[in-house]
């Protein structure tokens, strides 16, 4: 009882309790209230009413276990996958897909409120463009590989906030060739008896599998990433994944580091080319294992589409593709364009985009290799170039605060930022909005149905 009044709440750890969910927070965990408190209930959707109990509580808010739907919400479905629950892949696949597009508009727009302080009653944000199919929609895994106390060895996906490996047969946003490749590849791991790489001693060998399929080609790529440079018995696992047809390119990373960061620098092909191909819309990529690919081809080319249209291109302007990747906007834009110039930071991603304009004769395309932030300064100035747009799309942290102090003195008169983080989106985009441009255009897409993530296309326009 004395533990109790120290708070003044009456809720404690273990309680149990009933609750109506009335909201679902970023991370799309449900939002209940309870004696005047904020309980977040991880599962729960807007609409239940659930039987939780207390895990941790905090001064004004705290967090409960979901234990049974007491009465669910229209807007809860039944997910796919038998896992959906344990895994830490996707947080919303017991919502509605209609649903789950609401909570990605409304992510966009309380970002852009309450960290870019945009007035979003004035803002018009444009409907999201959602998928028509919103599973086996992912062209590439990265599957971890852990060997379990067991003895057996487990290959899947991380458990929700721990390093702890679900071990799964089939993922129902991937493309189904990839759990072809898994089941093949855990097969050769226990017949041949590979050792299995373990995080916390830093030894073993086999850290991950990636695989990557092209949606119109067909064509499969399979990467092993392992702590160390050869791996034994290789010769019979290519001869089992070569009866996979298609199967293209067969290749080894090393990553020998103690780090999260999947993979290392050193790709060794052990059979087939080191890339795959695919097409977004007429232009065909190159895909090497290093380089970047948007994960989704359906919807990319939607987002695509839409950075095309914002940039407002006739034919005159010279363009900026900044963390360009394989060159995949780049070449996008090129079609409409004077001249497309693109930076990226990773080399191997920089060979493809070089390899990508030829193969596709586009010759308006430039590429640099180096970080943004370093690189288009120099260039800019060495060449004195113009730059009429200006298009960003760089990782979760959003751009280098450099690079928009210089995209700033670009004077580009249409900034298209292109964005897989609405936080870092809106705290940049606040930043131009002060430096002379204005919000005109902001529209969602989603790339990742039954997953919290949500990407963005904005226009920026110079003010007169
Ligand atoms: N526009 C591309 C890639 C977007 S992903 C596409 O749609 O496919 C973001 C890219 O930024 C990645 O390719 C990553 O390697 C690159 N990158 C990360 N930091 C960078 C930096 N400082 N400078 C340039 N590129 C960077």
């Amino acid at each position: 009882m004395e533990k109790k009044t120290k708070q003044n709440h009456e809720l404690m750890k273990d309680d149990i309790l009933e609750l109506r969910i009335e909201d679902i927070g970023s991370e799309g965990e449900g939002i209940g209230h309870a004696d005047g408190l904020t309980l977040f209930v991880k599962d729960a959707v807007p609409g239940d009413i659930v039987k939780a109990k207390i895990i941790k509580m905090k001064k004004s808010y705290g967090y409960a276990r979901l234990l049974e739907v007491l009465k669910p919400s229209e807007d809860r479905v039944k997910p796919l996958c038998p896992v959906a629950k344990q895994c830490g892949g996707c947080q919303l696949q017991q919502l509605s897909y209609e649903k789950q597009l609401e909570f990605k508009e409304n992510k966009i727009r309380n970002c852009l409120s309450r960290i870019g302080g945009f007035d979003c009653d004035r803002l018009v944000i444009e409907p999201i463009i959602g998928m028509e199919a919103p599973y086996y929609y992912r062209n590439k895994a990265q599957f971890p590989v852990e060997r379990k106390k067991s003895g057996e060895i487990a290959a899947g996906f991380y458990a929700g906030r721990t390093h702890s490996i679900i071990d799964i047969t089939e993922c129902y946003i991937q493309d189904k060739e990839s759990s072809k490749i898994l089941a093949i590849f855990k097969a050769f791991l226990k017949e041949y008896n590979i050792s299995i790489y373990d995080e916390k001693s830093h030894t073993g060998l086999v850290r991950r599998i990636l695989t990557r399929v092209g949606r119109r080609t067909g064509e499969i790529m399979v990467c092993i990433i392992i702590n160390g440079t050869s791996l034994p018995n290789s010769r019979q696992l290519v001869e089992r994944l070569c009866e996979l047809q298609n199967m293209t390119s067969i290749c080894l990373n090393v990553n020998m580091e103690k780090t999260n960061v999947i993979l290392g620098e050193q790709v060794v092909t052990l059979w087939g080319r080191d890339y795959i191909t695919d097409y977004i819309g007429s232009i065909q990529y190159r895909i090497s294992a290093l380089s970047f690919y948007q994960v989704n081809p359906v919807q990319t080319e939607k987002l695509y589409e839409t950075a095309l249209k914002f940039a407002g291109l006739e034919g005159n302007e010279t363009v900026w593709d900044l963390y360009c990747g394989i060159g995949t906007i780049s070449l996008f834009l090129a079609k409409e364009a004077k001249q497309v110039y693109g930076v990226e930071i990773i080399p191997q991603a920089v060979a493809d985009a070089r390899a990508n304009a030829e193969q596709n004769g586009i010759q308006n395309a430039e590429f640099f290799a180096g970080p943004a932030e370093e690189v288009v300064p120099h260039i800019f100035r060495e060449r004195k170039a113009a730059a009429d747009v200006v298009v960003v799309d760089p990782p979760r942290k959003g751009c280098d605060a450099s690079l928009l102090n210089t995209i700033v003195e670009m004077q580009p008169k249409r900034i298209v930022y292109v964005s897989c983080d609405p936080a870092t989106l809106a705290r940049d985009l606040k930043f131009l909005c002060g430096e002379g441009y204005e919000l005109v255009r902001v529209r969602g897409c989603d790339m990742f149905a039954g997953t919290v993530h949500v990407e963005t296309a904005v226009l920026l326009v110079r003010k007169p």
